[in-house]
């Protein structure tokens, strides 16, 4: 029998074939139930008696790892498919993935916390010069979007000086800006996207940082209306024009 076993794990020449064929491995799967435990009683004999050395279980774990990266490269795929269809459809696997996540984050993220903002600064160190292209090209591919983005800031910024309640976003602007047609509110010159946010009653005068009171304007109306109120300024015009 434990010749038997030897020939099996080291095939002689003349056994590659059977090998190859599947012959022990069929032999083995229809193996009797009683023969089987007798042989995986052997094999686990034999294997005590023949201990690997180190050498040979450093090559048995490379071989196994090896083996494991290939199978796996050919059926990643499917294996992924497999798991996101099963993440999708099981709500109650979905909420233990997370739990399992959240738990992991919370055990973990105090003592890894340096290591990770580490991690994050070498990253955007190593790749800002691609960040900030990449950044640079959208505001070029989006003018209307940077500049209304530009102007928010701008006014949040002076309302935060005046303690002014009310806050508004780019969205904000960027409508304001096509229901006045790119035009400025009291000139109606052509904006261009070149404009101005104007709080038509003045932060200094009380006047909300919301964006019912915002109007586009340009620079020039902008800076001479100063703390009038719009209508206030809107009359001196049409005084200035008579
Ligand atoms: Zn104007």
């Amino acid at each position: 029998m434990a010749g038997n076993v030897v020939g099996i794990m080291i095939p002689a020449a003349k056994e590659k074939k059977k090998h190859r064929d599947g012959y022990y491995r069929d032999r083995y799967q229809n193996m009797d139930p009683v023969k089987k435990a007798q042989y995986l009683a052997d094999v686990r004999a034999w294997r005590k008696a023949h201990p690997l050395n180190e050498e040979q279980q450093k090559a048995g774990k490379i071989y196994r790892a090896q083996r494991h990266i290939e199978t796996y490269a050919l059926r990643k795929d499917a294996i992924n498919a497999k798991k996101r269809e099963r993440y999708h459809a099981d709500s109650a696997l979905r909420a233990r993935i997370r739990a399992g996540s959240t738990k992991w984050w919370n055990e973990n993220y105090p003592t890894r916390k340096e290591q990770y903002l580490a991690g994050q600064r070498n990253w955007y160190r190593a790749n800002r010069v691609k960040k900030m292209g990449a950044v640079t090209l959208w505001a070029k591919e989006h003018p209307q979007i940077t500049r209304a983005r530009r102007v928010t800031r701008q006014a949040a910024y002076r309302a935060k000086q005046y303690g002014v309640d009310g806050r508004f976003h780019t969205i904000d602007i960027a409508t304001l800006y096509q229901n006045q047609d790119g035009k400025c509110r009291y000139c109606s010159s052509e904006l261009r996207n070149i404009y101005e946010v104007d709080h038509m009653t003045p932060l200094s005068r009380g006047g909300s940082n919301k964006a019912d009171n915002l109007c586009c304007a340009c620079s020039s109306c902008n800076r001479s209306k100063h703390t009038r109120t719009a209508d206030e300024f809107l009359a001196t015009m049409t005084e200035a024009l008579r």
